[in-house]
């Protein structure tokens, strides 16, 4: 793969990362529950809320992995290698999604 190519996917993925990361960070918050203990209802919502708070960084904790992934098969010259087929992962899926792992022809069958 051209350098030019992937330090541009390289530089794409660190800004993805970053972004995940304070978002992840916003999220793992823990909401200021009111003080008003007898708004009941109130705080079964926000307690609610938290959760699906909680499994939104969940998945954002997975595509950082798949980022970190990706950085590393950068540092190691496997970038851009289909992890199944061992061919090389066309540019127009890379450029959708620079983080991943298999081909077309792969991520059809998987
Ligand atoms: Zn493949």
């Amino acid at each position: 793969m051209d350098i030019k190519i992937l330090l541009q996917f390289k530089n794409q993925l660190i800004k993805t990362g970053n972004i995940l990361k304070e978002k992840i960070k916003e999220l793992s918050k823990v909401p200021e529950f009111g003080e008003d203990v007898s708004a009941d209802d109130e705080e079964s919502n926000e307690t609610e809320e938290f959760g699906n708070q909680l499994s939104v960084a969940q998945n954002y904790k997975e595509q950082l992995a798949e980022i970190d992934n990706a950085l590393k098969k950068i540092e190691s010259k496997e970038y851009g290698i289909c992890e199944k087929c061992g061919e090389e992962i066309s540019l127009d899926v890379l450029e959708v999604a620079p983080e991943s792992r298999l081909c077309k022809k792969c991520k059809k069958l998987s």
